[in-house]
């Protein structure tokens, strides 16, 4: 008889949040549990549709515990009076971190030479040894200037590249004059940028936005980053782009089918992978279980939620 289910393991702080409310079932089991359940607690590994609505015939809120929500139907979840809910904000710095980590690591290939070191590959320093590429003086092209693409925009300054972004909306004259950054259309933010990073949602719009012919339109010797969503990207041509070096390099932290990585991917030396760490700190973590727990004692208390989705 659980009011409120959860799909992962809830830190102690939310618990005792929650508790007050009504029982707490999950991660084991919880989708046996969701037939009482008012309140479900879920990360993006979790499809939430109409078969999964059905389920939960007294459904009030969906607190999806990350900010990306494309694997919530939104449109079921409102024809049911569902409310659904994100954890924008609280994970901004962390993902932007671990994007600047990619752009610095792809650069200067640390992946590879860190391989190296550990097989026994450096022999001495040499001259002609291990060459990257400079972060300053590189442009910098940011697609989908939201929170994290800010907080991205706020890093490349001090390493002394120059910024331009896409969003389908400008910032205000002020925040691009704060944050040293130039809007431009898609087609020079492909063709401008020796560094494409990549911060917009996975929406039907931006499926497969970085395909074949996008990478074509990107500068010879570029370096694509990619710490949004998989499959903003079509991996298979990815791969052709860095086989022909085409592109010089990719450094991402999200696939086109999480957990499978292209192995195609795996056998180049010049990208750096990482397994979706984006918002993986033990703080960042412990923030947005609590956005999500907050989000459902609002709604369960019949006060509106935090930070509503759709
Ligand atoms: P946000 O503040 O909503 O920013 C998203 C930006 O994308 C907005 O500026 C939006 O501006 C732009 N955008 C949306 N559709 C677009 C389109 N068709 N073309 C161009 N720009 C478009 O979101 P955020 O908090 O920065 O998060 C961004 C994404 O990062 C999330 O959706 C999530 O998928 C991903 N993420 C990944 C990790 C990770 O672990 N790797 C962690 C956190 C978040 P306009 O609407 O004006 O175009």
């Amino acid at each position: 008889m659980a009011r409120i289910v959860c799909t992962f393991t809830l830190p102690d702080e939310a618990v005792d949040l929650l508790r007050p409310l009504g029982p707490i079932a999950g991660p084991e089991g919880w989708r046996e549990s969701l037939a009482d359940a008012e309140a479900l607690l879920c990360l993006m590994t979790e499809r939430v549709d109409a078969d999964l609505l059905a389920a939960a015939p007294r459904l009030r809120i969906v607190a999806n515990a990350v900010v990306g929500y494309e694997h919530v139907d939104l449109a079921a979840c409102r024809a049911r009076g569902v409310t659904v809910t994100n954890t924008p904000g609280v994970l901004t710095d962390a993902t932007a971190d671990v994007a600047f980590a990619l752009i610095l690591g792809t650069l200067r290939g640390v992946s590879s030479a860190e391989r190296s070191v550990r097989e026994g590959g450096f022999d001495g320093w040499r001259f002609d040894g291990y060459l990257g590429a400079d972060l300053a003086g590189r442009t910098l092209g940011i697609y989908g200037m939201g929170r994290i693409g800010q907080a991205v925009a706020r890093r490349a300054a001090p390493f002394g590249m120059r910024v331009i972004y896409h969003s389908r909306t400008r910032l205000d004259a002020a925040a691009e004059a704060a944050l040293g950054a130039r809007w431009v259309e898609f087609d020079e933010l492909l063709s401008s940028s020796d560094v494409l990073s990549l911060h917009a949602p996975l929406t039907p719009q931006t499926r497969h936005v970085i395909d074949a012919d996008a990478m074509l339109r990107m500068r010879r010797g570029a370096f694509l980053i990619n710490t949004a969503r998989g499959p903003l990207v079509d991996e298979a041509a990815l791969v052709d782009a860095l086989r022909d070096g085409h592109l010089a390099g990719a450094g991402l932290d999200v696939y086109e089918r999480e957990p499978a990585v292209h192995p195609g991917l795996l056998d180049l030396p010049n990208v750096m992978l990482l397994p979706h760490i984006g918002s993986a700190t033990v703080e960042t973590r412990g923030r947005m279980a609590m956005l999500a727990a907050r989000n459902v004692h609002a709604v369960l208390s019949g006060q509106p939620p935090l930070t509503p989705v759709g």
